[in-house]
């Protein structure tokens, strides 16, 4: 399930050029201000029994559509912080280009890290992975993984998987979409593999790269061509 408490983002690096949301060619284009969706509360709402609407025992995407780290979004996010723990039957999942925020932004209580927080570092090139990744691996955080997306050019991880769980991969899409490039894919897999990481193969973008041929792929097509491809690699756990 997706959460999406806040709504708005701006480009922040090379891999926002075609955001799929607020990108040029995007519904959303010119959508820079921030604002509070009717959802902010969602976790915490109840029925008229008491009870929480959103059941536990959930993994709870948040921010998707946006970065959780955006300063605009500062005064909100305590109360977001207050959620989570409220909510420590649910694992929230959050993705972000902006984890040089992160110390700036935590709760006083955050300790090591809440236990229901799986953190996602952004990185599309080299250059995002050798600036975020040295960060993000020095913050206090229990559950880390890298999302490479959209990737733009083949990425060399091996410095940073010591401190990840998983590694999910996925091109870019839209119609001015870079090329995602097979072989970059198959590199990071093997990055994965040789450090005992988990790994998903989540999307292929819009120009999928392979055998030596560009492959224009609709974006509904895109996850199912990427599995058909069967590079994951699993836990048994669902991959995210
Ligand atoms: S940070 Fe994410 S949501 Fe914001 S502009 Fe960049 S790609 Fe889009």
């Amino acid at each position: 399930m997706n959460w999406e408490p806040w709504t708005g983002c701006y480009m922040h690096s090379d891999g926002c050029a075609n955001c799929y949301f607020y990108g040029p060619h995007a519904k959303r284009f010119g959508q820079n201000t921030i604002k509070k969706t009717d959802k902010f509360d969602w976790p915490i709402r109840k029925n008229a029994k008491g009870d929480y609407n959103i059941k536990g025992n959930k993994i709870l995407a948040t921010c998707f559509a946006t970065d959780f780290f955006l300063p605009e979004a500062d005064a909100w996010r305590r109360e977001i912080w207050a959620m989570i723990r409220e909510r420590s039957d649910i694992d929230f999942l959050i993705l972000t280009k902006r984890i040089d925020r992160f110390m700036t932004s935590l709760p006083a209580d955050w300790g090591d890290g809440y236990d229901n927080v799986n953190l996602g570092c952004t990185v599309e090139n080299q250059k995002a992975a050798d600036y975020r990744l040295p960060l993000f691996l020095s913050y206090p955080i229990k559950r880390r993984f890298i999302a490479c997306a959209p990737l733009l050019e083949a990425i060399d991880l091996r410095p940073y998987l010591h401190g990840v769980n998983h590694v999910s991969v996925g091109g870019e899409t839209g119609r001015d979409a870079r090329v995602c490039n097979y072989d970059w894919v198959l590199d990071l897999h093997t990055q994965c593999q040789a450090a005992n990481v988990t790994f998903w193969f989540k999307n292929t973008g819009s120009k999928f790269a392979h055998d030596g041929v560009i492959e224009n792929i609709n974006p509904f097509k895109q996850t199912s061509r990427a599995r058909e491809l069967d590079i994951d690699i699993s836990d048994g756990k669902r991959l995210f």
